[in-house]
């Protein structure tokens, strides 16, 4: 990429870049103000909206969304009559967890074996950088040629979701012609990679009773009804023989069209202990991206220390479904309401409350934006075509911008590849994905303006 002005300017940005990052990591913005004061994440805010401002952003300002957080949002006014982009990130970051399992400080950008590790580099203050750089760069290049809003979540990682009702509140706010999610991250190093579906999910309550009172096991033990029993039956019926994740009357055989996910790498990337088998069926991709997932979160029960010699009379559990795109998750909800309630065994009273649900996402690929973030990708990664994968998990603001403006088209990009670690410790950013994904960006904003 070197006879690229683009890209040369992102290269000589880069030190900066790296002591801006060191800046924003020193921020100890865990949205979570019983933690950690909230002055850190206001610190990390402010620091955004100042970055924002010297880049030449209008309005810029710490919106104070319905969660307790702030949001900042900056306008960066285009050319007359050009479209507008969005580009999102966040600033807040998971805790560090185990302070004593880093190598070294979570709040302190290190550079070690080619990376840069800190709590947040890549996840998603990385992000923030990125959107700077890619601007910097156009601004240094003949200019930004798009309207630019920018956004920076201040309470990502807390799932409180203040940014997604603020924009509800604000429907015009963050309107826009496309949007670029920065949180997202290639498939590994160096393969340049959109993540274009996302996931639904559903979260059911299922109690299940069958006596007034609990009874010895030994006395009444062998006729009485046992709840939890009747609760472990019908979680079970949920899962075929191959733990292929089977809802009555819900589809889970659709594939997966994009990335290919190799299987050994998965069990590696999954740290699947040795001898123990994959579950479900058809390629990985198909399972994690395509098809649906039960998971049982939790299970009201004694715990085993301190159980006593007893048939349970109540049990409950929570159980995730994660909903494929192309299915409504509502349906889904509904599907897997009438199966736990049908398989509950030997007429056990059974109620299902539901606490949550998200639609999933698939964006559509062979629209204009998605043309130019391929070509802008082949220009920021010689060599290699742009790949779609799919993401397992659900981003609630996704289903939020994608309700808010049916129209434009939702791009997924970032730096959290796998090496990133990103929630655990030890987390890092890749220099060259910052660097490279920054010129992608500066890319797609003037192939995009030019389509
Ligand atoms: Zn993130």
């Amino acid at each position: 990429m070197s006879s690229n002005p683009v890209a040369e300017t992102v290269a000589s940005l880069m030190p900066r870049a790296k002591e801006e990052l060191a800046a924003l990591v020193a921020f100890r913005s865990v949205a979570d103000f019983d933690q950690f004061p909230r002055s850190e994440s206001v610190g990390a805010a402010n620091w955004t909206a100042a970055a924002l401002r010297a880049e030449g952003f209008q309005d810029v300002a710490l919106l104070d969304t319905p969660d307790g957080t702030q949001s900042v949002y900056g306008y960066l006014p285009g050319p007359e009559g050009a479209k507008t982009v969005l580009l999102y990130a966040h600033y807040d970051v998971q805790p560090p967890l185990d302070e004593a399992g880093w190598a070294t400080p979570p709040f302190e950008l290190t550079e070690r074996d080619g990376r840069w590790y800190g709590r947040g580099a890549a996840d998603c203050k990385g992000g923030v950088i990125m959107h700077l750089l890619a601007l910097r760069a156009l601004t240094a290049n003949g200019g930004v040629p798009v309207h630019v809003k920018v956004i920076a979540e201040g309470s990502e990682e807390q799932g409180t979701g203040g940014l997604e009702r603020y924009a509800e509140q604000h429907p015009e706010l963050l309107a826009a012609d496309t949007i670029v999610i920065g949180d997202a991250g290639n498939f590994r190093v160096g393969l340049p990679t959109v993540t274009s579906t996302l996931r639904g999910m559903t979260l059911l309550r299922v109690k299940v009773d069958t006596l007034e009172g609990n009874l010895h096991s030994g006395q009444f033990g062998g006729a009485a009804p046992d709840a939890l029993g009747a609760l472990i039956r019908v979680l079970d019926s949920l899962r075929a023989e191959d733990g292929s994740t089977t809802v009555d009357g819900l589809a889970a055989d659709d594939r997966w069209e994009g990335l290919a996910y190799d299987e050994e790498q998965f069990r590696r990337d999954a740290r699947v202990l040795d001898g123990v088998e994959l579950i479900g069926s058809g390629s990985v991709a198909d399972r994690i991206w395509a098809r649906p997932s039960v998971t049982v979160l939790g299970i009201d029960c004694p715990p085993v220390v301190g159980a006593t010699p007893s048939v349970q009379a109540g049990a409950r559990a929570l159980v995730s479904l994660r909903v494929p795109p192309g299915v409504d998750a509502a349906e889904a909800t509904k599907l897997l309401q009438a199966h736990l309630e049908a398989r509950t065994p030997w007429g056990a009273r059974v109620g299902v409350e539901q606490l949550g649900q998200g639609q999933a996402f698939r964006a559509d690929t062979t629209s204009p934006a998605y043309q130019a973030m391929a070509d802008a990708m082949a220009v920021a990664y010689p060599g290699e075509e742009m790949q779609y994968a799919g993401q397992g998990g659900s981003i609630p603001l996704c289903n939020t911008l994608a309700s808010l403006y049916p129209q434009a088209e939702i791009l997924l990009i970032g730096l959290s590849e796998p090496e990133a670690q990103i929630h655990a410790v030890n987390e890092s950013v890749s220099p060259e994905e910052l660097e490279r994904l920054s010129v992608a960006e500066a890319h797609f904003l003037r192939n995009y303006a030019a389509s």
